[in-house]
Formats: C-alpha cells, sequence, structure tokens
C-alpha cells in the first residue's frame, strides 16, 4: 500500500516510530478492558435480524390490557377459505370462467349472497388483468430489477441439481426456453448491483473474484448432475466468477462451543442468500449457481473468500475476516456475469497467527498444528488434521461439530469500534509487540477450559463448553430431565 493510499490507517515505516506508544496502549488498561467490552456490547451484534438491539422492542408492559381490543359484539362463526379469502376465490372464479359452465357450490352461493364481489372479480378477469399484461409489455422494463429481486426474494432453497453445470446453471423461463442476458453498463455497477442485493438477500459481508481453477475439486464432490462423477471435473467456462456471501453464527452458542453453537445456524442463512442470488443473476439472463454445504460444493471456499478480499486463513485453516474474526459461514455463487473483482487484503493474520497458537492450546483433538507452514498442493499453509478433528466430533455430545478454534480465535469478536482498534493496530505493527500483547491478554484474562475437559465423563472429560451457555439453551431450565 502506498503513502497516498494508506488513508487515516498509520503505515508499517511510520508504525515503527510510535510502536512503543502503541504496545504501551496495548499492554494498558483501556486495552485490557478490550476483551471484556468486546464480548458485551450489544450494538455490536452484526448483520441479520435480532432482538439484541434494545432499541428494536417497544416495551409493552405499560400498555397492557385486560381484553383484546378487537370488539366482539355477537355470535362468530370462522371464515370459510373457500370463498372468502380473496386469492382463494379469485383462483376458483378463474378456473370455472375458463370451463365456461355455471359457477359450482360453495361459489354459487357466495355469488347469490354478494353479487358486488362477483362485479369485481370479473372486473379484474376481464379488464385489469388483460389490460396489466398489455402495460407490462409497453412500461414493465422500468421495473425489472424490482421484479428480480421480488421474485429472488421468494427463493429459498436452491433448485436440484439433475444435469451438467453447462445446463443446470444456464437460466430458462417457465416453458423452458433459454432467457437471453440484458445489457449492462458496465462491470463496476453490475459488482455494485450484485454486492447491494447480496447484503438485501441478508449477507453480513461480500466479495467477488475470479475463480481460480486451483479452488475447484478435482472430482465432484457431491457428484449431483454429473452424468459420470468419476470423470474429472473440468472446471467450467461460465464459472469465471465467484461472488462469496455469509453471515455470522450467533455469538452466544458460539461461544459456548462445542456443545452449544451450530455451523447450521449461519450455513442455513448463507444458503438462503446464495440461492436468492443465483435466482438474480439467472432473472437477468446469465447463468449462476451456488455451492454450498449440502447441496453442490465443488469448491474450496477459505482461499476463494481470500481471492475476494474478504480475509485471511488462520492458523486453524479457517477464515479471519476484520469484522467476524472466524465467525463467518460463507458460500459461493460460480456465474459470468461481467463484474468489477475485489482485491485480497492483509490485515496482519500471518505475523498474529505465528505468535498467538490459540486455537493450537485449545483444540481438544489436536488437530491444528503448533508448528510452521507446510506445502500443500503447492501452496504454504498450515496442516490441519481433518481425520482427528471429525472424530473429536464424532465422539462429543452436543451440536455436531466443535468450532471451539472458532470461538477462541481473537480474531473472533463482535465488530465494536474496539476489535476493529485492535485489528488495525496488530495491522500495522511490523514489530510483532502488539500481536504478543493481545494474545498475552486474551490468554490471562480469558482463560478456557484445558483441552481434555471438553470431552464427554466417558473419555475422561467433563462436558466442558468455552463459555457458558445462553439461558435459552440450558435445557436442564425448561424440560424436566427426570
Ligand atoms: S473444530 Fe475443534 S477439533 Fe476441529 S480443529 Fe477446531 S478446535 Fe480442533
Ligand atoms: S487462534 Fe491465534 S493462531 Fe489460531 S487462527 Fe486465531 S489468531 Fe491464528
Amino acid at each position: 500500500m502506498s503513502d497516498s493510499d494508506s488513508g487515516t490507517n498509520p503505515n508499517r515505516r511510520d508504525f515503527i516510530k510510535i510502536a512503543g506508544v502503541a504496545s504501551a496502549a496495548a499492554g494498558g488498561a483501556g486495552l485490557g478492558m478490550f476483551g471484556y467490552a468486546a464480548g458485551q456490547d450489544p450494538a455490536s451484534y452484526l448483520g441479520w435480524q435480532n432482538q439484541e438491539g434494545a432499541s428494536l422492542i417497544f416495551e409493552r408492559k405499560h400498555y397492557e390490557v385486560d381484553v383484546p381490543t378487537y370488539e366482539k359484539i355477537g355470535p362468530t362463526s370462522r371464515p370459510d377459505a373457500r370463498v372468502e379469502n380473496i386469492f382463494d376465490r379469485r383462483g376458483s372464479f378463474m378456473r370455472q370462467l375458463r370451463s365456461g359452465g355455471e359457477f359450482e357450490e360453495p361459489l354459487k352461493s357466495y355469488y347469490e349472497k354478494h353479487p358486488e364481489d362477483l362485479e369485481l372479480d370479473r372486473l379484474s378477469a376481464e379488464e385489469i388483468i388483460p389490460k396489466r399484461m398489455a402495460d407490462e409489455a409497453e412500461y414493465g422494463d422500468r421495473f425489472f430489477l424490482s421484479q428480480a429481486w421480488s421474485d429472488a426474494m421468494g427463493a429459498v432453497g436452491p433448485d436440484p441439481i439433475d444435469s451438467p453445470p453447462e445446463e443446470n446453471d444456464f437460466p430458462r423461463d417457465r416453458r423452458g426456453t433459454p432467457i437471453e442476458p440484458v445489457k449492462l453498463k458496465g462491470p463496476e455497477m453490475t459488482a455494485r448491483l450484485i454486492k447491494k442485493l447480496a447484503m438485501q438477500f441478508g449477507s453480513t459481508l461480500v466479495g467477488i473474484t475470479e475463480l481460480n481453477p486451483d479452488w475447484v475439486y478435482a472430482y465432484p464432490l457431491r457428484r449431483r448432475g454429473f452424468e459420470n462423477p468419476d470423470e474429472p471435473l473440468e472446471v467450467p467456462e461460465h464459472w469465471k466468477y465467484a461472488i462469496v456471501v455469509g453471515t455470522p453464527m450467533s455469538w452466544d452458542p458460539m461461544y459456548a462451543n462445542p456443545n452449544y453453537g451450530t455451523s447450521n445456524d449461519a450455513y442455513s442463512r448463507s444458503r438462503i442468500i446464495a440461492t436468492r442470488l443465483e435466482a438474480f443473476i439467472k432473472a437477468l439472463g446469465y447463468p449462476a449457481r451456488t455451492h454450498i454445504p449440502g447441496n453442490s460444493y465443488d469448491l474450496m471456499v477459505p482461499p476463494i473468500a481470500i481471492d475476494a478480499g474478504l480475509g485471511q486463513q488462520g492458523r486453524h485453516g479457517v477464515l479471519i475476516t476484520p469484522e467476524l474474526g472466524s465467525n463467518f459461514r460463507p458460500a459461493v455463487v460460480t456465474t459470468n456475469i461481467p463484474m468489477k473483482t475485489d482485491r485480497p487484503i492483509d490485515i496482519g493474520v500471518e505475523d498474529f497467527c505465528k505468535h498467538c497458537k490459540i486455537c493450537a492450546e485449545v483444540c481438544p483433538s489436536g488437530s491444528i498444528t503448533m508448528e510452521g507452514k507446510v506445502e500443500v498442493r503447492g501452496y504454504r499453509r498450515y496442516a490441519i488434521d481433518t481425520a482427528k478433528c471429525l472424530n473429536f466430533w464424532m465422539s462429543n455430545l452436543g451440536n455436531m461439530g466443535c468450532r471451539l478454534c472458532v470461538s477462541a480465535c481473537p480474531y473472533t469478536r463482535k465488530a465494536n469500534w474496539l476489535h476493529k482498534s485492535a485489528v488495525r493496530i496488530t495491522a500495522a505493527d511490523p514489530t510483532g509487540l502488539s500481536d504478543r500483547a493481545l494474545t498475552g491478554l486474551q490468554k490471562s484474562f480469558y482463560p478456557g477450559p484445558d483441552p481434555e475437559d471438553y470431552y464427554i465423563p466417558s473419555l475422561g472429560g467433563d462436558n466442558a463448553s468455552y463459555r457458558e451457555p445462553p439461558w435459552w439453551l440450558r435445557t436442564e431450565d425448561f424440560i424436566d430431565l427426570g
């Protein structure tokens, strides 16, 4: 980064001059409050709807009354959905109109009793709807994006994958006719639109990159849609770009890993976001495919997220973002819609992980190395023993998985100003002093249970969690366990 584009952050050269001051600050009482404040600030809940922001909820207690405010003035009855629900009645009306005969019951009796509704239903079918179709042809283009957005918002699960990417990923209309791509106003505008829509669909972070074929499995992972899944997977040409979206897991259960957090939490939201994004891109006439857990996951996501500027990979093998640390569950959409791409970032994770090693110390299965990086398929990275990791998942109780390395990582803190300041300081510090100071603070003030305590008692542990579970997951407080 040049001096001119370093903005208001100190650059690494300047930082040497102020390293002493920063280190002192890191060791001081103010930063000593870092972990506490970062864990407590409700305003730092980020990215998706929740009830943690106190200002969201109206104080109802003062307004409670003894009886509901609707008025009961006579004998009551329940509505007949077939005729009194407008959507249901209109559906029946259209079907019976098309069949050309007399209205059948219960529509017949309803219209005899309510001739004004027959008139309105007829008006809709014979005048309003045909006119709307004509108007759409004349003025509808203006609302193309809002229609595409609305349709995409209605998509909550990806279409089943039943054909190869060259077929499956390309959009078709209801009659099966290929949809022509719309003309876009350049890659920069398209990237802006796609990112905004990803946020609208619920994403907390989003980044775009050209897809490096090295990050595509050599053979398909889920084998869905491939005629011969034992054939090597040629990277489809239209998987030119990768859009990475994602959300954090709920903070309190996440801190109570391994027993209470769940990856389903954020992954399910990321699935919906990616599904909506796929639907939106297809509505623009371009191919798109979601890569999400449980559906089709033919990519390795962490390095793609690194390329897309979302963060860096930590010693624990998980992506570390400046906003959420490792508490980020991503999904990817591949497409060829031309977009401006993002640039990778360096927030100093490489140096931090050399000294920190907290994830390796906390890991119950010994899956995370204390040593340096090794070569994996031509890249340098920390080795992770995935078999040992999965064996711990399988032998432990509580929610499937573990995620302790995510919870304990000092980067995994809520995105308040204190956390962001700490990330800026460590990113700019070439001396490693602030890395050591922050790591020392975490180890001194926020120790976790010993690794063996996380095991179930029959394996020598005591069912420990990294932090106490939130009140709403304490089974014993709500269920009579006998
Ligand atoms: S998920 Fe748990 S067992 Fe696996 S590497 Fe992380 S801390 Fe270790
Ligand atoms: S816990 Fe420490 S060593 Fe592990 S990934 Fe996080 S920063 Fe790196």
